[in-house]
């Protein structure tokens, strides 16, 4: 299973718990905490999260419900699992009943934006759902280029600006969920630029991708679907704090699990933002995306 290959350097770091609570007893119960403490903070769980399982631990520990070392790892586990689960309900894509549904993939440029959009069209022309790309990442020729590998690899119809001019996201989404209506699509999916750093907002043009689709699908876009690199961190939380605040994500795809990804900040992040989950990204091919399963995802940081 990919999953469970690439979270190696969480799970080697989180084996130290094992080692840790077979020694545990009562009256040692301070530095064991103390040291599980650095390890969770090591493996990017972060602060808040981290005093949040410890505390809990802790409490179960003094009062008597947790008596062995492996009680403690199973409760461990189990913690995680509920802070996972309790705020990434809704898992599955929620698209309405209004054809075509619109679907927006936003996140920074590198995050694999581009591979997911390309990754979930395939997914949802497996389950016989018809797919039309728009490219509305306008700012690079390079990414409607990549985008129409996608299509053409994927069998997909394909949306992209048109002429040597310049032409601006929103309109290209737009005509894109218009031609989805006349001719009976079932799912737009949209590509969005992700440029930082420019003295261009990103943010404004996002804003107006999402009135322009709704004008034309009333309550479109069903998901924006926020694309987030695993293997960044915790350094991705403030990201994707501005694009929540801001757009309005409806759910995450955590990419690059198949590599060195940090387990720990999927559960800050999820914690933090209250957003579900929906797919995690395991490889750079077409069949390299896949639903997210909390308890497969606790299993694979936890040997
Ligand atoms: P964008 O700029 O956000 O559109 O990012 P791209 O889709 O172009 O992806 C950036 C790089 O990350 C590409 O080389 C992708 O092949 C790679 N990539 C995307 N998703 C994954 C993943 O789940 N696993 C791995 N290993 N690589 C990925």
């Amino acid at each position: 299973d990919k999953i469970f290959s690439g979270f190696s350097k969480t799970r080697d770091n989180l084996a130290v718990i094992d080692e840790l609570l077979l020694y545990w007893n009562l009256s040692e119960t301070d530095r064991v905490l103390d040291e599980l403490e650095e390890v969770l903070l090591c493996s990017d769980f972060g602060p808040k999260i981290t005093i949040k399982i410890v505390d809990s631990l802790r409490d179960d520990i003094l009062s008597g419900k947790l008596k062995s070392g492996s009680e403690i790892k199973d409760a461990l586990k189990k913690c995680v699992l509920d802070l996972v689960k309790s705020k990434s309900k809704k898992t599955e894509l929620q698209l309405g009943f209004r054809k075509p549904a619109v679907i927006m993939i936003v996140g920074v440029n590198g995050g694999g934006k581009t591979t997911s959009l390309g990754k979930l069209a395939y997914r949802l022309k497996n389950e016989g759902v018809k797919i039309l790309m728009a490219a509305g990442d306008t700012f690079r020729a390079a990414a409607s280029d990549q985008l129409e590998i996608w299509a053409e690899r994927t069998g997909s119809q394909i949306v992209v600006a048109e002429g040597e001019k310049k032409v601006k996201a929103s309109s290209v989404l737009s005509q894109a969920v218009k031609r989805g209506k006349e001719e009976g699509f079932d799912v737009v999916l949209c590509d969005t630029s992700g440029r930082l750093h420019t003295n261009y907002s990103l943010m404004e043009e996002l804003i107006a991708c999402k009135k322009a689709v709704g004008k034309v699908v009333s309550g479109a876009p069903n998901e924006i679907l926020l694309v987030l690199d695993g293997t960044t961190g915790l350094n991705m939380l403030p990201q994707a704090r501005e694009f929540n605040e801001v757009v309005g994500i409806t759910g995450l795809i955590l990419t690059k699990l198949d590599g060195s990804a940090r387990g720990g900040c999927v559960v800050s992040v999820v914690d933090e933002l209250g957003i579900p989950v929906k797919f995690v990204g395991v490889g750079e091919g077409v069949e390299d995306l896949q639903p997210f399963d909390a308890d497969a995802f606790v299993d694979a940081i936890f040997s």
